[in-house]
């Protein structure tokens, strides 16, 4: 087997656990290990560290699968960890909820680069690094065989994908003939899903308990739901009682979808009106024209993917909301969300409160949310806390 022998004093993270090591942590590779293949990480002194899939032009150099010198890499050992995947999801109570659900969340569940989304009988596959492409056919081979399942579609198209120096993919990996759209329950509301053209791999799965939260407060209330794509949040507002719902995208296919599950769901149509457009410009244009609601919702995509782009981030983040701040009536309710990586739950509360402060406005705290069941925190991986989320009442 190849191994990476590491500078010394730069085995720190490996110690911790913690499944990463960057480039700069090199100090020579032995062997001519293949992307993605599997490699020994060891101290300066030969001693064993980590057993990890090898990333040749990644800053991230490899991504380690065991800390344990007797595993093996191979069929097995998948095998052991997409049970435990499976395990923990029954555990966690979440496949009561939804027939759609995270089955593996990559670093969190021990398989660096994996995403594993369950769509009713589909489950969509997605590779983010070269030690899943290297182990894709086996993968996908012991996901059916441990679901019981027979189709699997392909949705390797992050952007991140291209730091590893892959290309995007996308298609049926396992199963013939089957339908790419189709009807997903959560809770009692239903959605439909296209897996080939929706984002993410269809359907912002870690947002399920928050938006049951939503539904809790919305009733009686004129709601604003910015970035609403496929309507995950604005149908719960609908489905609480809500007095009115307007919910704003910039994608018109999200919005025709948001449109038709508010039928599917005999939802009352006429509370509810899709707006196209951009959140940032809208929120100005509705401040202008002095316009007020009960309850804003801010869910954007992903503006600081990392800390390197946190700065920048924040200032979007603080931008919106003061915007909605200003927006919000008196008792408004703001539900505000960052699923950066690269800002911490700490940084977005200042975030939030500057916002506050500036928009002239008291508020309260009166929920802290995150990521559902399904989307676990290794304890070794924080980077894995994503998703942070406030619900302030202001004054
Ligand atoms: N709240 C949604 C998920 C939101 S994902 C749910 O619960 O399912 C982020 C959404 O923001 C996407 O639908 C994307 O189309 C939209 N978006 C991205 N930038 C935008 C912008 N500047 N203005 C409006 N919508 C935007």
């Amino acid at each position: 087997m190849s191994k990476i022998i590491l500078k010394p004093g730069r085995d720190k993270s490996l110690l911790r656990r913690h499944p990463w090591i960057f480039s700069g942590a090199v100090e020579r590779v032995e062997g001519e290990p293949v992307s993605g293949g599997t490699v020994d990480l060891l101290a300066p002194n030969g001693g064993f560290l980590a057993r990890a899939a090898y990333s040749p032009i990644s800053q991230i150099r490899a991504r380690v699968w065991t800390f344990d010198p007797d595993e093996i890499v191979d069929a097995n050992f998948f095998r052991k960890k997409i049970r435990d995947s499976i395990k923990i999801r029954q555990m966690s109570k979440v496949e009561g909820q939804s027939n759609a659900y995270r089955l593996i969340h990559a670093e969190s569940d021990g398989l660096p680069g994996l995403i594993v989304d369950r769509y009713g009988d589909t489950l969509v596959f997605q590779s983010l690094t070269t030690g899943c492409e290297f182990w894709k056919e086996t993968l996908a081979d012991l996901l059916l065989e441990e679901t019981g399942l027979k189709n699997i579609y392909e949705r390797s198209d992050a952007d991140v994908r291209e730091l590893e120096g892959l290309g995007s993919k996308t298609g049926i990996l396992r199963g013939e003939n089957y339908d790419l759209r189709f009807t997903i329950y959560e809770h009692d509301l239903q959605f439909r899903i296209d897996l080939a053209r929706g984002h993410k791999t269809g359907f912002y799965l870690d947002q399920r308990d928050n938006r049951l939260r939503v539904r809790e407060l919305s009733k009686d209330r004129d709601v604003l739901d910015c970035f609403s794509y496929t309507g995950g949040f604005s149908l719960n507002a609908l489905a609480g009682a809500a007095k009115s719902v307007l919910s704003v995208d910039s994608s018109a296919d999200a919005l025709e979808l948001c449109k038709q599950n508010v039928a599917l769901n005999n939802l009352p149509a006429d509370r509810h009106t899709n707006l196209e457009g951009d959140v940032f410009q809208l929120l100005r244009k509705f401040r202008d024209e002095a316009r007020s609601f009960d309850m804003i919702i801010l869910d954007p995509p992903k503006f600081a993917p990392t800390v390197a782009q946190a700065e920048k981030a924040s200032r979007a983040y603080k931008d919106i909301n003061l915007l909605a701040f200003k927006l919000l009536r008196p008792n408004g309710i703001l539900v505000t969300f960052s699923c950066s990586g690269g800002i911490d739950a700490g940084l977005f509360q200042k975030i939030v409160a500057s916002a506050a402060l500036d928009a002239g406005v008291d508020a309260r705290i009166v929920g802290h949310m995150a990521q559902a069941a399904d989307h676990p925190i290794a304890l070794n991986f924080p980077e894995g806390a994503y998703l942070k989320g406030l619900i302030c009442i202001r004054n």
